[in-house]
């Protein structure tokens, strides 16, 4: 029993059980809890859901007339938690900048009298020194609590330099514990938010962010956009009533996907930044309360999202970055039963991203989110299990080798028996048409395909020796494959920019020197044939990209899976009431992804 627990007469657990009515804690809030009652700074990294405000929120129940300051990046987010605390029997307000000057005194003096046992406020408040002194003289408080702290982080996706501020709180306050919280974050923005906060040997604390109720899904998204319509609206059909968030580009797909779900019969509304406080809320009202099924939205919906049923998360078009992705898809099933994630790509989203990076961001600022990008698309085109990839970037522990809860993991069961040999041809083919490799040249090329070459080089690919190659022993599926996975391993990339364009790598052009001066693999170098051991291409693909069983379940189907699926009698297109693109109007900063 510490300290706390003693002069309060109540466990932790006495309160968790009094205050929230569960009966025990989720992983890593205990351990959290701890940190702040011991003064020990600390960095908890918890899943979207894992329950991070519960840790902040209940140690001040055990300190009498103490103030804990929590520090919260958006003013809606900061009402909701209040209004949260406020639920478990604790005094909470809010203090920002959009208070009239009264309410906000009458607030502070309620702190001075202390009667406020929860703090919030926004990073900027720190820019008064009067502010910063009024809580020094106060003598109350007991802990800073910095949420959604990787917005500390230049290597984070969601980087706002007024949190920077918080940099000086230990110089301030140099005996009080600061303790920070972010959703799952990769190590280097862990250990940028431990150095900008200045935290003294913070305790970090990491769950794992494997979620084995998540499936997670991808695949290329049809390139006819009605095919893509259908495709979906088929999807959702096969999952009336469930709830599900439905991920969108720009807020005029927004607009144009809830007018078309609307008009298939599915409840759905939209969500995105462009829209008035007021409709918003009133859609975001409706979500929550199950009055509709379907949110479609950008990413500006999400912060704070509390709704447990979630059954899934659907993109559109690939996020700009891992970290994007893991966040949104982090939504679905915190209650804990199976739900979906499906991603819909296209290369092409890719360079949309890259184009409007370039427009927003400079130097190294776009150096990163340029880096981030391509380890997204390397995400989205890849073979390997989804959930390891995901464990692998955000330096976590490998799940499993077989998740049985990825597309990859149902899809790619068994590997080519010449693996080795294919992996080579690609990589020659790559190689010799140089500036013009791109997938469907590469394919094309090795399939003796002339028709689908690029016309103006036709002739001069046709005189390859490869030209032809695989013809009859392959096909186009299976090359398609095959470039997918060399990616993946690392043997080529994507040349970004370009549409489909493929680059080899260094290690591509070690493996393909090695098979030129061997000519077999049996003759390679021993320490070559160990890492050629490691390729695995596969010649077909099992399934589709849905769960086990989906597609028959009725969980949903889709135009790529065999078997029965309830399909729209037809499409039907909303003919009126959709906005058109607003031209030639300068867009802010952050217009489209929002
Ligand atoms: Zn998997």
């Amino acid at each position: 029993m510490s300290d706390f627990e003693r002069a309060s007469g109540q466990t932790t657990l006495e309160i968790l059980q009094t205050h929230w009515n569960y009966n025990r804690f989720r992983p890593l809030q205990q351990e959290t809890i701890a940190c702040i009652l011991n003064q020990q700074d600390s960095l908890t990294l918890l899943p979207t859901g894992g329950g991070k405000s519960l840790c902040y929120q209940l140690p001040i129940l055990m300190m009498p007339g103490k103030t804990a300051v929590v520090v919260s990046p958006l003013i809606a987010l900061m009402e909701d938690q209040v209004q949260q605390a406020k639920s478990k029997g604790i005094k909470a307000v809010a203090l920002n900048s959009a208070q009239p000057l009264e309410i906000r005194r009458e607030i502070f003096e309620a702190f001075q009298a202390g009667e406020v046992q929860l703090l919030y406020v926004s990073p900027e408040r720190f820019t008064s020194m009067a502010f910063v002194q009024s809580l020094q003289n106060s003598g109350r408080i007991a802990y800073f609590a910095v949420d959604e702290a990787h917005c500390l982080s230049q290597w984070g996706h969601q980087f706002r330099p007024d949190y920077q501020l918080l940099g000086q709180l230990k110089t301030w306050f140099p005996e009080i514990g600061i303790h920070a919280f972010t959703a799952t974050a990769p190590k280097v923005v862990a250990d940028e938010i431990g150095t900008m906060l200045n935290l003294v040997n913070p305790t970090v604390l990491k769950s794992s962010l494997y979620r084995a109720n998540l499936y997670l899904g991808v695949v290329q998204r049809p390139s006819k956009k009605t095919e893509f319509q259908e495709l979906l609206v088929t999807e959702l059909l096969g999952r009336k009533g469930q709830a599900g968030i439905i991920y969108c580009f720009s807020r005029l797909q927004v607009e144009e996907w809830a007018k078309l779900l609307q008009a298939n019969g599915i409840k759905a509304k939209g969500y995105h930044a462009g829209m008035t406080t007021g409709i918003r809320q009133k859609n975001q009202q409706a979500f929550m309360s199950g009055a509709i099924d379907v949110m479609v939205a950008t990413v500006a919906f999400g912060m704070g999202i509390d709704r447990g049923d979630i059954r899934f998360v659907m993109h559109t078009h690939a996020p700009r970055s891992i970290e994007h992705y893991l966040q949104e898809v982090g939504r679905a099933g915190r209650d804990g039963n199976p739900s979906d994630c499906l991603l819909y790509y296209a290369t092409r989203d890719f360079t949309t991203w890259e184009s409007m990076l370039k427009k927003d961001e400079r130097g190294e600022t776009f150096q990163r989110s340029l880096e981030k990008l391509w380890q997204m698309q390397l995400f989205s085109e890849g073979a390997d299990c989804r959930h390891n990839v995901l464990a692998q970037h955000f330096g976590m522990p490998l799940p499993t080798s077989n998740c049985h809860g990825c597309d990859a993991c149902h899809r790619y069961p068994q590997a080519e028996p010449n693996s080795v040999l294919l992996a080579q041809q690609v990589l020659s083919a790559v190689w010799r048409t140089g500036a013009l490799a791109t997938r469907s040249t590469v394919v094309s090329l090795l399939l003796g395909d002339a028709a689908l070459l690029p016309q103006a080089q036709a002739a001069q690919l046709q005189s390859l020796p490869i030209f032809g190659l695989l013809k009859d022993s392959s096909s186009r599926k299976t090359l398609q494959l095959a470039v997918e996975q060399l990616i993946a391993l690392g043997l080529l990339v994507p040349t970004l920019g370009v549409e489909g364009g493929l680059t080899m790598t260094g290690d591509g052009q070690v493996v393909l020197r090695a098979f030129q001066q061997a000519k077999t693999a049996e003759g390679l170098p021993l320490q070559v044939q160990q890492q050629l051991a490691t390729i695995k291409l596969y010649a077909s693909t099992v399934g589709d990209y849905h769960r086990d069983g989906a597609g028959e379940g009725g969980m949903g189907s889709n135009t790529h899976g065999a078997g029965e699926k309830p399909r729209p009698e037809r499409l039907i297109l909303p003919t009126m009431g959709i906005p058109k693109p607003v031209k030639k109007k300068k867009r802010r900063t952050y217009a489209y992804q929002d």
